[in-house]
């Protein structure tokens, strides 16, 4: 079965302004969005309005499913408010909130338990690809993920590949790297995994994905979709869900 191309919008803490956010949810309720793309737009504590086939993501959850954690969010009140996926490991958590890809398995394994679906964000640094082991750190931070999942598990699982060095700076991979990225990631789950799952594993990409760019990221054998952060908050959102189009 062909992989389904999908979508993400990762709002962060955004748009700032309740005027902002009203614009950007109608001019996706008011598109002509492909009905053959999976679509997620992720939220953290915004209500977020939508009417069309577009489903709510949250940006992350706790490793917990109660008790004295000021600020946390479980994953099963998320799964109570009707919530199906949620993104673990985003760069943005593992940099700022030093989140580690130990811990970033252990809620994966709590969400999948508590009935969501998980967009699992890895990726290297600048540093680290100059070094050239982006492979290396990518299977490092898939590796526990691998121990704690079964077979069956990966079916709501999306990897996202998101090269710390593309995310917000402007700076897209080409499409050779983002393909030679998701390869290796498709490879590694050949062998940490199986044929099946590696075959069958949504592997998306992210770090500056724009409406001008997508379109030959889109073409790559590999990359099954993309997750949007800067231009996910803009018109051109659309035309990147309509990539495949
Ligand atoms: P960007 O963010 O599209 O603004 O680079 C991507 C992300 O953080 O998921």
């Amino acid at each position: 079965m062909p992989r389904q191309f999908f979508v993400g919008g990762n709002f962060k803490m955004n748009p700032a302004s309740r005027e902002a956010k009203r614009t950007l949810i109608k001019t996706l309720n008011d598109a002509a969005l492909d009905p053959s793309v999976g679509a997620q737009i992720t939220f953290r504590f915004l209500t977020v309005y939508l009417t069309k086939d577009v489903k709510v993501a949250a940006q992350n959850c706790y490793v917990k499913l109660s008790g004295a954690f000021t600020g946390e969010i479980s994953p099963s009140q998320l799964a109570d408010a009707g919530i199906p996926y949620v993104v673990l490991g985003h760069s943005e958590r593992r940099t700022l909130f030093h989140e580690s890809s130990e811990l970033v398995a252990q809620k994966t394994r709590v969400a999948l338990d508590n009935g969501l679906s998980v967009i699992l964000c890895v990726g290297e640094t600048l540093s680290e690809r100059e070094a050239e082991k982006t492979k290396e750190v990518v299977e490092k931070q898939l590796e526990p993920v691998t121990q704690q999942l079964k077979e069956a598990d990966w079916q709501k699982i999306v990897i996202a590949y998101e090269p710390v060095w593309a995310i917000g700076t402007g700076k897209v991979a080409s499409s050779a790297q983002a393909q030679q990225a998701h390869a290796d990631i498709r490879a590694f789950l050949v062998k940490a995994v199986s044929p099946a799952v590696a075959e069958s594993t949504r592997i998306i990409y992210g770090g500056s994905v724009t409406a001008s760019n997508c379109k030959e990221l889109a073409t790559q054998k590999d990359v099954d979709g993309f997750l949007v952060g800067g231009a996910s908050l803009k018109p051109e959102f659309v035309d990147i869900i309509n990539a495949t189009k």
